[in-house]
């Protein structure tokens, strides 16, 4: 079982999940932003972390390789229990509760949503877009969106719509975990990345 978290020191350890999907990049943002980043392949490699980020790739492969190597249980528990979690892109799809599709996928969980993948339509499969956020100040974040989810329904009241495009959610939060429908780890702009540290830090979702 994960160790529960500390989450007071101003280096907080942040996990990227590293087995499939754009690790890296994530990686960089987090030393960027003070944060000791750690790759989690392994079960044992959630123990003692402040926070996980699940980043974007092929939600459905994350999935499979989660269950295949016996991670997707714990990683729902510790997420379940509290960690404080961001999913960008495929991550958001791993973290929603629900999918807007038939066929089963493995997922996390953690925010109350249903989410579809692949559904801002094939003309714009990706695009980048200037997206206000709440909570983020410094005017509209770079988004960079590649073949990215929609949440087409809010689940649970607890979840606080940050930023929308056309009217859908593409940035929420419930508690400590939050998504975004979007790229933030390719642009350059880590804002995002600091308000999810920030709220570890604090020990509390930031706002
Ligand atoms: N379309 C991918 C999926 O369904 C997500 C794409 C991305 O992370 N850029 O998992």
């Amino acid at each position: 079982m994960p160790t529960p978290r500390t989450a007071t020191d101003d280096q907080p350890l942040v996990g990227v999940l590293a087995l499939q999907g754009d690790v890296h990049e994530h990686l960089v943002v987090l030393d960027r932003v003070g944060a000791r980043a750690r790759r989690v392949r392994r079960t044992e490699h959630l123990d003692g972390l402040d926070g996980i980020i699940l980043p974007g790739g092929e939600s459905t492969t994350i999935g499979k390789l989660l269950h295949r190597f016996g991670m997707l249980d714990p990683l729902r528990f510790a997420v379940a229990g509290g960690l404080p979690a961001f999913g960008t892109c495929a991550g958001m799809i791993l973290l929603s509760d629900e999918l807007d599709q038939s066929e089963p996928q493995h997922l996390v969980g953690g925010l109350g949503v249903r989410t579809r993948r692949n559904a801002f339509g094939r003309q714009v499969d990706s695009f980048d877009t200037a997206v206000d956020v709440a909570g983020i100040d410094g005017g509209p974040m770079d988004a960079s969106f590649i073949r990215a989810p929609k949440v087409v329904e809010v689940l649970d009241e607890a979840v606080e719509v940050l930023a929308t495009v056309d009217d859908d959610p593409v940035v929420v939060r419930q508690g400590p975990v939050m998504a975004s429908a979007f790229h933030p780890e390719v642009t350059g702009d880590d804002r995002l990345h600091t308000l999810f540290v920030s709220g570890i830090r604090s020990g509390r979702p930031a706002s």
